[in-house]
């Protein structure tokens, strides 16, 4: 282990002393915070985060990343706090242990592979600034290299996470070393036996490949040289981890395995490369299908080489891998590489590449650029992170499922992500626990249940808010049926009322003349034409005089309309039912409905002065009564007199709420010296309802005088 002086002087190399100095002293801080605590290992703790900081100087990373890293346990392991370390390091920092204390509390469970795959987006995604993740990265590497002083079980279980989730990442952001070494020390603890058979079996057979690769290898360098071409050229050995997922995925024995030779040549430009490419494919023939140009076209994450496959004597196959340094750089270190290489003619290396991978390219370039303008260091690599990770959410199911939703969805589109019933059926719902708006915006990595009821349906308000396609067609998509069946019940009640007069109900109407005027008004069958009564399109009490059957039921004859009862009213008919906002009636109130075109049944107070004239004619009124057992708040207007005083706003409010009543507006709206009127909208059950809030207000001394408006 290195000592915090070494570590200075290597720093020496890219940070200015300012910069090295900040670094040491956060390891001092960490020191000092650590103090007293020991590794699994015995060793002062201290030693894990210096060990992670020397893991990313080893990247050349910038110096917020080194302090993040040596700070990286302390919010989690200490008494400090986030506060503590932004008053020390300044917000930067802070953030960045932040995040990745954030990181440590994501309990990875399930092991399916398409969890691992969203676990590790959701591990870039809660990420707000790329350094967490490469922190994050070294923090893992090191507790992987000293895995042997945990308990066996723990062993296993951080094995498992590195191979799921860990290497993964280090392979998509391209560092391609860090994934390699996490594989392998996650692989031999994983699966210890296998590891070591594969490891003996790679010891054996070197002994044999030894000659080969040194003939292959003498080979390419010497026709290299007689081109004139700049390359080096190295024979590399696959790694424990990946001989073992290519014997798994692609079903091959070892040996098949270790029939394929792999070299490497780095050259000093682009150029070489595919000169180089010539010269190999003019001494071996290539295989067929197996050349790739990732100079062209770089892979995603930023990796630059040309790939072709040889035959070589003995039916074994030979791999090439041809790139420049820079390239070989990249390859190895990916997101976190930064030199800065120059072609012969003295142009950006990367601006030679000729890829259309504008990612891989923005990354390259920016990296450049980072490197070029030292000081703002590393804000561009967040500007690459959106590139790599598009704008979504993850977050858990209570099951601790993930699901994978656009930015800005809330729980309502999380419902529907679960299933069109559940989010037909939900009410609410618990956002880490709690209980949280149905409209809040999700953030990454929080646990969300949702909360159903079998009666409950979509609201219309929804659609203000979801952001998601599901949630909003299922929305649409319920309410246009749901409005269909209320208007088709209410045209069916509205119907049956009017037939009544003639003592029939529906199913004694005349189905001759029932066909004859759906196929007249181009209607499709009798609920198309309830939907239209309704919705008020179509007269009610025309429909029944003309369905009505010719010769009068028994019981009953034609005119005997004062018989009947008047038409009932639950309260629940929603869309195609309203209360008119002029007299707002409520339970207990003579009520009248006005059958209006376009906007279905609406309900006034049979007094109300503006259903006036009309209230007589049969073809646009129908009485109305109250049901029983209603389960519904109503709205009504107060006019309050009062002596106005400081407060008197609030009494009231206090008052009609203590008598159970909702407050829904309130307004002074006349001064007239010290008396004032009130305007309030409550919300009360029925007339009775009313008048006791009526009493309790009247019982205040300031109250004067109180009407319902
Ligand atoms: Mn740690």
């Amino acid at each position: 282990m290195p000592t915090i002086d070494a570590l200075s002087k290597r720093l020496n190399d890219y940070l200015d002393p300012i910069q090295i100095q900040q670094v040491r002293r956060s390891f001092f801080y960490a020191e000092e915070a650590h103090d007293g605590q020991k590794r699994k290992s015995g060793e002062p703790y201290v030693t894990h985060p210096f060990a992670a900081a020397n893991v990313l100087a080893e990247l050349r990373m910038d110096h917020q990343s080194l302090m993040a890293a040596m700070l990286h346990d302390v919010i989690e392991d200490t008494d400090i706090s986030y506060e503590g370390i932004e008053s020390q390091f300044g917000k930067t920092v802070a953030d960045i242990v932040d995040g990745v204390s954030k990181l440590t509390h994501l309990e990875f469970e399930t092991k399916a592979e398409a969890q691992a795959s969203n676990f590790q987006k959701m591990v870039l995604a809660m990420a707000e600034d790329i350094r967490v993740i490469l922190v994050k990265l070294a923090d893992r590497l090191h507790n992987m290299r000293t895995l042997g002083a945990m308990p066996p079980h723990k062993q296993r279980r951080i094995a498992r996470e590195t191979l799921d989730i860990y290497a993964p990442i280090a392979a998509r952001l391209g560092m391609r070393d860090v994934q390699v070494e996490l594989e392998d020390l996650a692989f031999q603890a994983h699966f210890p036996m296998r590891s070591k058979h594969i490891r003996r079996a790679v010891v054996q057979a070197r002994g044999q490949r030894k000659d080969i690769i040194s003939t292959i290898q003498d080979t390419i360098e010497k026709r290299l040289e007689q081109e004139g071409l700049s390359g080096k050229v190295t024979g590399r050995e696959k790694h424990l981890y990946s001989i073992y997922s290519k014997m798994k995925a692609q079903r091959k024995s070892f040996s098949e395995i270790m029939d394929v030779f792999a070299f490497r040549i780095v050259t000093d430009s682009v150029d070489d490369c595919y000169r180089a490419l010539g010269a190999v494919h003019n001494l071996y023939k290539p295989v067929h299908g197996r050349f790739k140009d990732y100079i062209a076209i770089p892979k995603a994450n930023g990796y630059q080489s040309l790939h072709t496959d040889l035959f070589g004597a003995r039916d074994i196959t030979i791999e090439v891998q041809i790139r420049t340094h820079e390239m070989d750089a990249v390859a190895s270190q990916g997101i976190a590489e930064h030199s800065h290489y120059k072609n012969d003619d003295g142009t950006d290396a990367s601006e030679s590449a000729l890829g259309s991978y504008k990612r891989a390219r923005k990354w390259v370039k920016g990296l450049l650029e980072m490197h070029q303008s030292a000081g703002n260091s590393m804000e561009f690599i967040d500007s690459v992170k959106t590139d790599l990770f598009p704008d979504e959410v993850y977050v858990f199911t209570p099951l601790g499922k993930i699901l994978e939703l656009p930015s800005g969805a809330t729980a309502v589109d999380f419902a529907y992500a679960v299933h069109t019933d559940v989010g037909n059926s939900c009410v609410s719902c618990r956002i880490n626990r709690r209980l949280a708006p149905l409209s809040q915006p999700l953030e990454n990595g929080q646990t969300v249940e949702v909360i159903t009821t079998p009666s409950a349906q979509p609201n219309m308000a929804w659609l203000n808010f979801v952001v998601t396609g599901k949630a909003r067609t299922a929305i649409r998509h319920y309410l246009k049926n749901q409005q269909r069946h209320e208007s088709v019940e209410l045209g069916q009640r509205l119907l049956n009322q009017f037939l009544a007069n003639y003592g029939a109900t529906l199913s004694d109407i005349d189905q001759f003349k029932l066909r004859e005027l759906l196929n007249e008004a181009e209607l499709g069958d009798l609920d198309d034409l309830l939907e239209d009564i309704g919705l008020g399109n179509r007269m009610a009490y025309v429909v029944a005089r003309r369905l009505r059957p010719e010769t009068p039921q028994t019981g009953s004859e034609e005119g005997s309309s004062r018989n009947h009862k008047p038409m009932s009213i639950k309260g629940t008919e929603g869309m195609v039912l309203q209360y008119a906002k002029c007299c707002l009636p409520i339970p207990g109130d003579k009520i009248i409905g006005h059958i209006s075109t376009g906007r279905g049944l609406v309900i006034h107070q049979t007094d109300c002065r503006n259903i006036g004239y009309l209230r007589d004619d049969p073809e646009k009124c129908i009485y109305l009564e109250w049901s029983e057992n209603l389960d519904e708040e109503f709205s009504v207007n107060l006019k309050v007199e009062v002596e106005s005083h400081r407060g008197i706003i609030a009494e009231l409010a206090t008052t009609a709420s203590s008598a159970g009543a909702d407050v829904v507006a309130i307004d002074m709206s006349d001064h007239e010296g010290q008396f004032a009127n009130v305007q309030m909208e409550v919300t009360v059950t029925d007339r009775i309802h009313l008048a006791r809030v009526l009493k309790k207000l009247r019982n205040l001394k300031s109250v004067n005088r109180i009407t319902r408006e």
